[in-house]
């Protein structure tokens, strides 16, 4: 196949030697990819993922109300792999639900660990598109809360806004055995997709996690408006509001002072592991102001 390159190559005259190298590079990044692909197979199929916990906020009371389940993935040749990079692989390589199933064991393992040293933690769990919409997951999901003690009471399914858009009717039909069942909705993102008022109002939600993008913005008066007008909008509909990626306590304040009340963001705490997350739980949250 490089021969044939190389002559396809020469064949072409001029930018040979770019049009080469292009093909050499692209056919490199690709063997990567296709190899980075089989550690993250090997990785769900051996249980090598690892959940870390990061803590949701009141901030009236300071007190931890939820904590959130985030993935880790530490590859021996590469080292940490953002989420944001292998879960997309994950869900085209089929591997989510293996993976959602992973995640599902090791999160709720911990919550009934915690629960036997006499803690009790709500808990939420992100949760894409395939999984939702795979016929086994509510089964499982109930199985695998059973088989830990835990209630749906217990959980909250994130989705994200993106979501919440394609196969609306589809998704609704999920969505409202979860909630009926007793588990709770966020919608995660909020304010990345298109989610219209009257969607938002039929879907059985019961939280807006509004996107770090927006966060990220609130030092321009813009970006306060943006955040302002979404938080009437969410209160005018009954939903909560958590926003995340909270760094400053200016953030904070700021939020607090326009009636939000959950806050998520490394100003509290960013994701830590299960134990560490333990003797933030007991000891509560002390935030540097
Ligand atoms: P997400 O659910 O919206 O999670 C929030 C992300 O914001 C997390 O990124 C978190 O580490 C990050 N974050 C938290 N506090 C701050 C802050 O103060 N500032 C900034 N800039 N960022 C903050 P992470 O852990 O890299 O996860 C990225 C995304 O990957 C998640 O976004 C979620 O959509 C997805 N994800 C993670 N774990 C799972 C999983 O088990 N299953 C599925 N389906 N998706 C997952
Ligand atoms: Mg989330
Ligand atoms: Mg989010
Ligand atoms: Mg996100």
């Amino acid at each position: 196949a490089a021969d044939s390159t190389m002559f396809y190559a020469k064949s072409i005259g001029r930018n040979n030697v770019q049009f080469y190298s292009d093909v050499v590079h692209l056919r490199a990044a690709s063997r990567e990819q296709v190899a980075l692909q089989a550690r993250l197979s090997n990785a769900i199929e051996h249980d090598k993922l690892e959940v870390y916990f990061q803590p949701i906020i009141n901030a009236q009371t300071g007190q931890v109300t939820e904590v959130e389940a985030l993935t880790r993935w530490h590859d021996g040749q590469t080292g940490w792999i953002n989420p944001q990079v292998f879960i997309p692989i994950a869900e085209r390589l089929g591997l989510i639900r293996e993976l959602g199933e992973q995640v599902m064991k090791q999160a709720f393992g911990v919550l009934q660990q915690w629960r036997r040293l006499g803690l009790h933690q709500r808990m939420a769990i992100n949760v894409s598109r395939a999984q939702l919409f795979s016929p086994e997951f509510s089964s499982r999901l109930q199985t695998l809360l059973i088989s830990h003690g835990l209630k749906p009471q217990d959980i909250e399914i994130e989705i994200t806004e993106s979501v919440a858009l394609t196969d609306y009717s589809q998704q609704m039909v999920h969505l409202k055995a979860l909630s009926q069942a007793g588990f709770k909705i966020a919608i995660d993102d909020f304010g990345t997709g298109y989610s219209s008022l009257s969607q938002l109002h039929e879907m059985p939600v019961d939280i807006l996690k509004i996107d770090n993008s927006f966060t990220s913005r609130l030092h321009t008066e813009e970006g306060r408006r943006i955040v302002l007008a979404i938080v009437q909008m969410a209160q005018a509909l009954c939903l909560e509001i958590v926003v995340e990626g909270v760094e400053k306590s200016t953030t904070a304040s700021f939020l607090q002072g326009l009636g939000v009340k959950k806050l998520q963001g490394h100003y509290f705490s960013p994701p830590i592991s299960a134990s560490e997350c333990y003797t933030l739980l007991v000891n509560g949250v002390s935030v540097s102001s």
